[in-house]
C-alpha cells in the first residue's frame, strides 16, 4: 500500500474490508487508485469487478488506464452500446473487470443476467465513478437501476462491495445512501485547488441599456470574457475561456480577435509612416505591457489572410452552421474598460469584413453542451508568432466535434504558444489534452463547485502562479457567489441529491425488477417504503400481476422500455432538422412546451437552430439552422394546489412545508432578447394546451399579524413575495446540484389552500426530484442566502441579477425589492431568536 495518499489508504482499506465507502474528494486527487487497488486485488483472487460511469468516454478513459498496468490476469473490457455484438459473449463469459453505464445495466445486463451468471456469481466489487452525475430524476432512476443490481447479484449468491467516487459535496455519505441503499463510510479531504492559483471574482458592471420594467442591465459574461481574454494574450499569457454554450464560446473567440485585429493595426500603421514607437505606447497603457516587439517592422497586413476563418472551408457537413459569417452585430462593441478606437478605414480597407465584431450573446440559460463527437474543422491555422498582422490568429475557438487530427494540432499550437489564448465550450473537458495554461476564465458559474474547480484547475504550469477567474452572469447565483468566496472556499454546502421513492421513477422500475426475477415479499423493503402503494398502482393499471408467489410481469413487451432514464417522462418530442429531415435529437413533452414551442431558439451542442413549428400532436419541433441576434424565454401562467403535507415546523412568525402539490401550466408566451445586450424586443403569443404537473414543493407562509406592518409601511405584499420567490429560486442551486430551470415557483399575497401569504418552490419534474425538499432541509441557510444576493445587488429596485426572473410567467410584475428583503427579515431574524435560548 506505499505511495498512496492518506484519503486514498483509507478509501482502500475500507474497501478491503468489504465496507461500502464513497470517496469524496476533489479533482486530481488521485480517486481511481482509492480504487483501482482493492478492485485489482480482488481480481487477481479470482472475484470480479464492475465499473460504472455516466459516460462512454470515462468508460474508455478508465479501459486505457487498466490495460496501461499490464496486468495479464486482469481482463478489463467495455460493455457498452458500442461493444461489437461478437465481442459481448466474450465479455460476458471471460472478463473480470467489466466497464459500463447505467443504461447499459439497465437495458442489458441486468434483463439478461442469466447469461452472466457466473461473473455475478463473482463480483466482489461495485465501482460507481463520477457519481454526483446521478442527480435529479436521472440520479433517482440509477438509483433503483443499483437496488435491482443488489437483488441480482444476491439471486447469485455475492455481495459485492460498493466503492463511490464523487467530487466534493456537502454530505457525500447521505448522497451515496440514498444511491445505493446501504450503509457507507465517507471519505473526504479538502478540495481547494492546489498551488498558488489566484482565484479573481468578477461582476460586470451596469450599463445604461435597460429590460424589463426599466431595470438596468449587466454587460454580459461572455462580453466581458472577451474582453479579458483579448487583454490576457496581449499580456502573452496563455489562457482558456470556458463559454457555455458553443456559439457562446465562438462569438467570444472572434470578438477577442477582433480586439487584437485593432491592436494590431494600431502597432502596424503607424510603422506605415515610420513610427513603431507612437503605436506601441497607446497598447502599453490598456493592457500593461507590449508583449512582443515586432521582429519585422516593415510587415504589413495581408488583406485576406488565409489564416482568417471567415475564409477558411467549413468541410464538416453541409448542415453546420456558419458561425462566422451570418452572425449578425455592430462593427464595434460598446466596450466600457478598453475603449481602444477601431483603426481609420483608410489603412486596410480591404480587411474591415475581418474586423467585424461578432455580436455579444446573451449568456443562454441552461443551454448545456452534450460530449458526442461529430465532424468539424477547427477554422484556423497556426500564425507566425512574429507576425503582428497574425496577431488575432493567437486567439481560437475549440468544441466538441473537432477531429482528433485537428485536435493533435491544436494541442500542439497551444504547447508552442502560437496559439496564446481558447475559448471553448466544457468540451475541453473531455476533448483536448490542455496543459502549461496560466489562466482560465469562466464565464458564468459553470453549475457546481465540482465543475468550477475542474475548470479552474486547468491554469497553472511548473509551479507557477495562476489565475482563474470567475465572471458573474446576470443572475442572482452569480451575483451571490462573487460577493460571497466563502461559499466557494469554505465548506461545501451543495449537495448532491436525488429522489428514489418519487413514484413515477420507482414504477417502471419495480416492472423491470419484476421482469428479471418475480418479487417477492421480502424483496420490498430493497426498493424503500412507498413500495407497496406503488405495486398496488401497477397491479390495478395492469402492468404487473399479483399472484400467491408475489409480483410478475406478464407482458410481452419489455419492461424496461418503461423507464426513460435520462428523459423527463411524457412522450418525447422528437427535433428534426426541417431541410435534411435530420433527427437532433429529443426533448420531453413537459419541456417542449418551454425549450421547442414555435419560434424558440434551440441549442443543440451549442449549434443554433429557430423553431419553425412544434406540432404536438405530430409530436415533432421541426427547426432549421439560423443565427437569430436574439435569444428566446417562454413565460408561462402558473396554479398551485396543495395536495398534502409531509413536514412542517416554525419559521420565524410563520412556518416551512414540504409535501406534495399539483401544479397547472400553461406556456403563454415567449420573450425575445436581443443577444448584444439582452434587451428586450418583445413578447410573441403561443397557444399551447395547460400541463398538469404532480410534484414536491416546499412553501412557506407568514401570518396576517407579521405582514400587516408591511402594508402599513406602503410596501406591495403580492410584490414582495414575488420578489422572494425568484431570488429563492436562483439560489437553490447553491444548495442543491440543480438548475433553476429544474424548478419553478408560485407567490400570492393570499393563497386559497393556506389563506395566506405564500411562497411556494417546487420541483419541475413529475413526482419530485428531491430539490425542494433539499431546500426544506436547508431553509434557514437557503433564505439567508437569497436575502444576501438580493441586499449585494447594487441596483435600486430589482434587476436579473436578483429579483428578475427571466422566465417570470408574469412579466416580472409585480416586484417590490425592498419589500422582499423585510420579508425574509421577518421570516430570518425571529429564527435566529428561537435557536437561542
Ligand atoms: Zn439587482
Ligand atoms: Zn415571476
Amino acid at each position: 500500500m506505499t505511495g498512496l495518499w492518506p484519503h486514498q489508504y483509507e478509501a482502500a482499506d475500507l474497501a478491503f474490508r468489504g465496507r461500502n465507502v464513497i470517496i469524496s474528494t476533489g479533482t486530481a486527487s488521485g480517486k481511481s487508485l482509492a480504487y483501482l487497488t482493492p478492485a485489482i486485488t480482488a481480481c487477481l483472487d479470482g472475484g470480479t469487478i464492475l465499473y460504472l460511469t455516466p459516460t462512454k468516454a470515462l468508460a474508455a478513459d478508465q479501459l486505457r488506464t487498466l490495460r496501461e498496468l499490464r496486468i495479464t490476469k486482469v481482463r478489463a473490457a467495455t460493455f457498452d452500446g458500442d461493444t461489437p455484438f461478437e465481442e459481448r459473449k466474450w465479455v460476458r463469459q471471460h472478463a473480470n473487470y467489466v466497464l459500463t453505464n447505467p443504461d447499459m445495466l439497465h437495458r442489458g445486463i441486468l434483463p439478461r443476467h442469466a447469461q452472466w451468471s457466473s461473473f455475478f456469481r463473482r463480483l466482489r466489487m461495485i465501482v460507481v465513478d463520477e457519481c454526483h452525475g446521478y442527480r435529479g430524476v436521472f440520479g433517482s432512476h440509477v438509483a433503483q437501476i443499483l437496488r435491482r443490481l443488489r437483488r441480482v447479484c444476491a439471486r447469485y449468491g455475492s455481495d459485492p462491495t460498493f466503492l463511490l467516487a464523487s467530487a466534493t459535496a456537502s454530505e457525500p455519505g447521505a448522497f451515496a445512501k440514498r444511491l445505493t441503499g446501504l450503509e457507507m463510510h465517507e471519505v473526504t479531504v479538502d478540495a481547494s485547488p492546489k498551488g498558488s492559483t489566484t482565484i479573481a471574482l468578477w461582476e460586470p458592471p451596469l450599463t445604461d441599456l435597460r429590460g424589463e420594467g426599466g431595470a438596468p442591465i449587466r454587460r454580459t459574461a461572455t462580453a466581458e470574457a472577451a474582453d479579458l481574454l483579448a487583454d490576457l494574450v496581449l499580456a502573452d499569457i496563455r489562457t482558456l475561456a470556458f463559454v457555455r454554450s458553443r456559439r457562446g464560446a465562438e462569438t467570444v473567440a472572434l470578438s477577442a480577435r477582433a480586439k487584437l485585429a485593432d491592436v494590431a493595426f494600431s502597432l502596424i500603421a503607424p510603422t506605415e509612416h515610420g513610427s513603431l514607437a507612437t503605436g506601441s505606447s497607446t497598447t502599453t497603457n490598456q493592457h500593461n505591457a507590449a508583449p512582443w516587439e515586432p521582429k519585422d517592422p516593415d510587415h504589413s497586413p495581408t488583406p485576406g489572410s488565409p489564416s482568417e476563418p471567415d475564409h477558411v472551408p467549413t468541410p464538416g457537413p453541409p448542415s453546420e452552421p456558419d458561425h462566422h459569417s451570418q452572425v449578425p452585430g455592430p462593427l464595434s462593441a460598446p466596450d466600457h474598460r478598453t475603449p481602444a478606437p477601431g483603426p481609420p478605414d483608410h489603412h486596410a480597407p480591404s480587411r474591415a469584413a475581418s474586423l467585424t465584431t461578432p455580436g455579444e450573446p446573451v449568456d443562454e440559460g441552461g443551454a448545456d453542451e452534450g460530449d458526442l463527437p461529430e465532424g468539424g474543422s477547427l477554422g484556423w491555422s497556426i500564425p507566425d508568432a512574429s507576425d503582428w498582422a497574425s496577431l488575432p490568429d493567437r486567439i481560437a475557438a475549440y468544441r466538441a466535434g473537432y477531429l482528433a487530427e485537428d485536435r493533435r494540432l491544436l494541442e500542439k499550437a497551444l504547447r508552442a504558444g502560437t496559439i496564446m489564448g481558447l475559448a471553448t465550450t466544457n468540451a475541453l473537458e473531455l476533448g483536448v489534452d490542455v496543459s502549461g495554461l496560466d489562466a482560465v476564465l469562466i464565464a458564468g458559474w459553470p453549475g457546481t463547485r465540482a465543475s468550477l474547480w475542474q475548470q479552474a484547475g486547468r491554469a497553472g504550469r511548473d509551479g507557477r502562479d495562476a489565475l482563474a477567474v470567475l465572471i458573474a452572469r446576470d443572475d442572482p447565483l452569480d451575483t451571490y457567489l462573487v460577493h460571497h468566496p466563502d461559499a466557494l472556499f469554505g465548506r461545501p454546502v451543495e449537495a448532491i441529491v436525488l429522489d428514489p421513492d418519487n413514484p413515477y421513477v420507482l414504477g417502471p422500475h419495480l416492472c423491470a425488477a419484476a421482469a428479471e426475477i418475480p418479487l417477492a415479499e421480502d424483496d420490498l423493503p430493497v426498493f424503500g417504503d412507498t413500495t407497496p402503494a406503488v405495486l398496488d398502482d401497477l397491479v390495478a393499471q395492469g402492468l404487473l400481476r399479483k399472484r400467491p408467489a408475489g409480483w410478475f410481469w406478464t407482458r410481452r413487451e419489455r419492461a424496461t422500455d418503461l423507464a426513460d432514464i435520462r428523459g423527463g417522462g411524457g412522450a418525447p418530442i422528437q427535433v428534426v432538422e426541417s431541410s435534411t429531415g435530420r433527427l437532433l435529437g429529443s426533448v420531453d413533452e413537459p419541456s417542449a412546451h418551454t425549450a421547442v414551442h414555435t419560434g424558440a431558439v434551440y441549442l443543440h451542442q451549442g449549434e443554433t437552430f429557430l423553431v419553425e413549428v412544434l406540432d404536438l400532436e405530430a409530436g415533432v419541433a421541426l427547426v432549421s439552422s439560423a443565427s437569430p441576434d436574439y435569444t428566446t424565454f417562454a413565460r408561462d401562467i402558473t396554479d398551485i394546489s396543495i395536495l398534502g403535507t409531509q413536514r412542517s415546523h416554525a419559521l420565524g412568525p410563520g412556518t416551512l412545508h414540504f409535501g406534495e402539490v399539483e401544479v397547472t401550466r400553461q406556456v403563454v408566451s415567449y420573450l425575445k432578447r436581443r443577444l448584444q445586450s439582452g434587451e428586450m424586443l418583445g413578447d410573441e403569443p403561443l397557444d399551447l394546451p395547460p400541463r398538469t404537473l404532480r410534484t414536491r414543493a416546499v412553501w412557506w407562509t407568514l401570518p396576517a399579524s407579521a405582514v400587516a406592518p408591511l402594508a402599513e409601511a406602503g410596501i406591495d405584499l403580492g410584490g414582495a413575495a414575488h420578489a422572494a420567490e425568484h431570488a429563492s429560486i436562483g439560489l437553490l442551486p447553491l444548495f442543491a446540484t440543480c438548475d433553476r430551470w429544474d424548478i419553478g415557483g408560485v407567490s400570492t399575497e393570499l393563497h386559497a389552500d393556506t389563506g395566506l401569504l405564500t411562497v411556494f418552490v417546487y420541483d419541475g419534474h413529475e413526482g419530485g426530484a428531491g430539490f425542494a425538499e433539499r431546500g426544506y432541509a436547508r431553509a434557514a441557510d437557503w433564505l439567508t442566502a437569497t436575502r444576501e444576493a438580493i441586499t449585494s445587488c447594487e441596483c435600486d429596485r430589482g434587476c436579473p441579477s436578483c429579483i428578475q426572473s427571466p422566465k417570470c410567467g408574469n412579466g416580472n410584475e409585480p416586484l417590490d425589492k425592498r419589500g422582499a428583503i423585510r420579508l425574509l427579515d421577518i421570516l430570518l431574524a425571529q429564527q435566529e431568536s428561537d435557536t437561542d435560548p
